[in-house]
């Protein structure tokens, strides 16, 4: 057992409103520069939808992640050979059109047009070349169109579902949709690492956030590729590629990154999580269906004698492990079972988990009663306006039980406080909804809490960051440079980078 400490994530989805303020508050803080315009470390997407840049999702056209190889994996994009071979030669990047052109307006033509019998207006100018652009893209362009032929006929999480389900989703009148938000997930197995031929992008020892160092990145591009959530981006004006930090300095200073803490809806939670890194290789590579329990198996329990034992001689600090027993995404992820990683099948085993949402599963109140049809309590989940299996294939590799066994605890914490507060619904359907999905009152009154009333510091476990502790363990890929220097504590490890 290799017990290592992560700083993990988790999305709420139920409570995400579309606000935009996360992607704004990161804008601000790290994008705002020549070159960056078109990147959004943080972008909220509409689904249905084809997302930004486009399509990502869609491998067959970006070749990002990993494929299973003989109880190992190796890089869809590329591998050693052929990226040493073929350096040059990029065929799978995103073009700018596939993110959008990004622009601004000519307001000074507001104030500086000479008169005339026309109102003076400010036209679209392209941030790239200067000149006048109509737009016909952006970042966010398909916000809430989740309807529209265009956008949400194109997502490619709809391939595998029935002409039939999605007549019902595209129903314009019963339109539905929900928001993805989406950063780096400074996964367990990165793709971007692994393919770097300069080995500038590197695992942070003591808490796993990836980075990219600016002084190594020669610009190959291999990162933008490789990551099968396209969130490395190349910029244009200083040659190098960039991506999420998690406002390391932030979290450095006891803060959580900028877009947690602006979060509107309060839907995100960060905590450390340990791992057990001897499994990284057996977990990347195992089958789609296990995918998910064995990802969730790596995660440790936090109290356990054990666990503790090995993280300390591995280094990790007792206050590191003391903020993996608080941390909020343990709960969701390990004592509740609620969180899942978004596309596992791709193999990189993602550190942002998400709380699928409910949607509109809802029941409706007859004479004072609240009416649960025939069906049972757990019936309406068949009836949700976006099919199971479309949830499946964000967050499961397409196991629909894995999602409904979300959904029907999310649905029995409902029950049993609606039950409580507006005392409509009798104690023995409470009691039966809690016994099949093995809850207890004790958790129900958990959940709600952590979901619905969390203080700050819930939500935020942001660990001490013992700098002068520190080991620069490098998951680096076996062309790095500093992997094979075995810079910092963990030498001799070059299967971190599969
Ligand atoms: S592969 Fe994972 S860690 Fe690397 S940029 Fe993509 S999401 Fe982030
Ligand atoms: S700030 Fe929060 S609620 Fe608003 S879009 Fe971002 S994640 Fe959703």
């Amino acid at each position: 057992m290799d017990v290592r400490a992560q700083v993990s994530m988790m999305f709420h989805l139920d409570k995400c409103i579309g606000c935009h303020t996360c992607s704004i508050a990161c804008k601000n803080i790290w994008t705002d520069r020549q070159g960056t315009e078109y990147m959004w470390w943080n972008n909220v997407e509409t689904k249905p939808g084809t997302g930004y840049p486009t399509k990502w999702e869609d491998q067959e056209k970006y070749k990002g992640g990993w494929e299973p190889i003989s109880n190992s994996v190796k890089l869809k994009a590329t591998d050693k050979l052929r990226g040493l071979t073929n350096i040059f030669h990029q065929p799978h990047l995103p073009t700018i059109d596939d993110y959008y052109e990004p622009w601004t307006y000519k307001y000074e033509d507001l104030f500086n047009a000479p008169a005339g019998d026309d109102q003076p207006t400010a036209r679209p100018i392209s941030l790239i070349t200067g000149e006048h652009i109509d737009i016909n893209a952006g970042p966010n362009w398909d916000d809430d169109l989740s309807g529209s032929g265009i956008y949400a006929r194109n997502d490619p999480n709809l391939d595998d579902i029935t002409e039939a389900e999605k007549q019902v989703l595209f129903e314009i009148e019963r339109l539905v949709f929900f928001y993805v938000p989406r950063i780096c997930n400074h996964c367990l197995n990165p793709a971007c690492v692994a393919s770097c031929p300069s080995g500038a992008l590197y695992k942070r020892g003591e808490d796993g956030i990836v980075l990219l160092d600016q002084n190594t990145c020669r610009a190959w591009r291999f990162c933008i590729s490789a990551c099968p959530y396209k969130k490395s981006y190349y910029n244009w004006s200083t040659g190098k590629s960039e991506k999420c930090i998690l406002c390391y300095p932030r979290l450095e200073s006891g803060q959580p990154p900028a877009c947690f803490h602006s979060c509107v809806g309060r839907i995100r939670y960060l905590g450390i999580v340990l791992y057990d890194a001897d499994k990284i290789e057996a977990t990347a590579s195992a089958s789609e269906e296990d995918l998910v329990d064995l990802q969730k198996e790596m995660v440790l329990d936090p109290f356990d004698p054990e666990v503790i034992k090995q993280a300390e001689k591995n280094g990790v600090h007792f206050s590191i492990i003391e903020a993996a027993q608080k941390s909020p995404v343990y709960k969701f992820l390990k004592v509740w079972n609620l969180a899942l990683p978004l596309h596992p099948e791709f193999r990189t085993l993602p550190m942002l988990f998400y709380i699928p949402p409910l949607l509109p599963v809802l029941g409706h109140v007859d004479n004072g009663i609240y009416n649960i049809d025939a069906e049972g309590y757990f019936g309406n989940l068949d009836k949700a306006r976006v099919p199971m299996k479309y949830m499946a294939n964000l967050f499961t590799a397409g196991d629909e039980e894995k999602v409904r066994n979300v959904l029907e605890k999310l649905l029995a914490v409902r029950l049993y406080k609606r039950a409580e507060q507006v005392n409509d619904i009798s104690p023995d359907l409470v009691k039966e909804a809690l016994e099949k999905t093995g809850l207890t009152p004790e958790m129900c009154e958990d959940i709600y809490r952590l979901t619905a009333l969390p203080t700050y510091e819930e939500r935020f476990m942001v660990p001490p960051m013992l700098r002068e502790y520190a080991a620069e363990a490098i998951m680096g890929d076996p062309y790095s440079f500093k992997a094979e220097a075995g810079v910092g504590g963990f030498k001799g490890r070059p299967e971190r980078g599969l």
